[in-house]
């Protein structure tokens, strides 16, 4: 195949596992009418891949869309887009190795955005993942008291991305979670596992003192998790073309 095609070829790919990815996130329960989930361009690391603003359970992959590290829509297409593309746009941008991020109100994880005393960390070997400090970004300090808690534009977007960090997920007050990945299957597995994370650590909160994974524990997990992502994808995938 000449260059030309192993490329649109490598764009079609990336089209239809972003589809997936989509109702995989919708069938956990990570996403509902709202969330949604990225990638960087296989092809154009200066750009990234998102669905039209649609409902993730119903994304195929002729609405996926191509926009630059600004949030701007490339094309002359029209398609409406999410509001929220910023959050993306600005975390491609601040981390070269991110090559995919997913962004959930998931209600699970909310609960943690808002209780200053109750910091998600990593209670089991699946949410090894989030070891370290998962930063708390506060819209207030950029926004000011009055928002509507969105990341309506590139400058609230790199607020976000620097809050981040190099970490693996950020939360954000009030109003949901975004997790990143070094691929696509990778942000998938992690948004599962935040709020899985978050389910178990609140069910275990309510009974008593809790036992956390020490740093040394969630990164060895995280570690051997990361050689079964792909037996989860595959089980997810399956589900979604039934
Ligand atoms: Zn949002």
């Amino acid at each position: 195949m000449s260059n030309f095609t192993n490329e649109a070829a490598r764009l079609e790919t990336a089209r239809q596992d972003l589809a997936t990815a989509n109702r995989i996130l919708f069938n956990q329960g990570v996403v509902d009418a709202f969330g949604h989930v990225s990638m960087r361009h296989p092809e154009r690391p200066d750009q990234f891949l998102l669905s039209a603003n649609m409902a993730p359970a119903t994304v195929t992959p002729g609405d996926v869309l191509a926009f630059d590290l600004q949030g701007n829509l490339l094309g002359n297409g029209g398609q409406k887009v999410y509001l929220e593309r910023f959050i993306h746009a600005a975390i491609y941008a601040n981390r070269p190795d991110v090559l995919s991020v997913v962004h959930s109100h998931a209600a699970a994880v909310v609960p943690f955005t808002i209780v200053k005393s109750a910091r998600l960390r990593p209670v089991c070997h699946m949410g090894g993942f989030l070891s370290g400090i998962i930063p708390n970004f506060e819209i207030r300090d950029h926004a000011g008291m009055g928002s509507d808690l969105l990341i309506r534009d590139i400058t609230l977007g790199q607020h976000l991305a620097q809050s981040l960090g190099q970490s693996a997920a950020v939360m954000m007050r009030g109003h949901g979670v975004t997790v990143t990945g070094g691929t696509l299957r990778q942000a998938v597995f992690r948004a599962v596992y935040t709020q899985n994370n978050a389910q178990i650590q609140a069910a275990a909160m309510a009974l008593g003192e809790v036992t956390y994974l020490t740093d040394a524990e969630a990164l060895a997990a995280d570690e051997a998790n990361t050689g079964q992502i792909s037996r989860a994808w595959d089980f997810w995938s399956s589900q979604t073309q039934a």
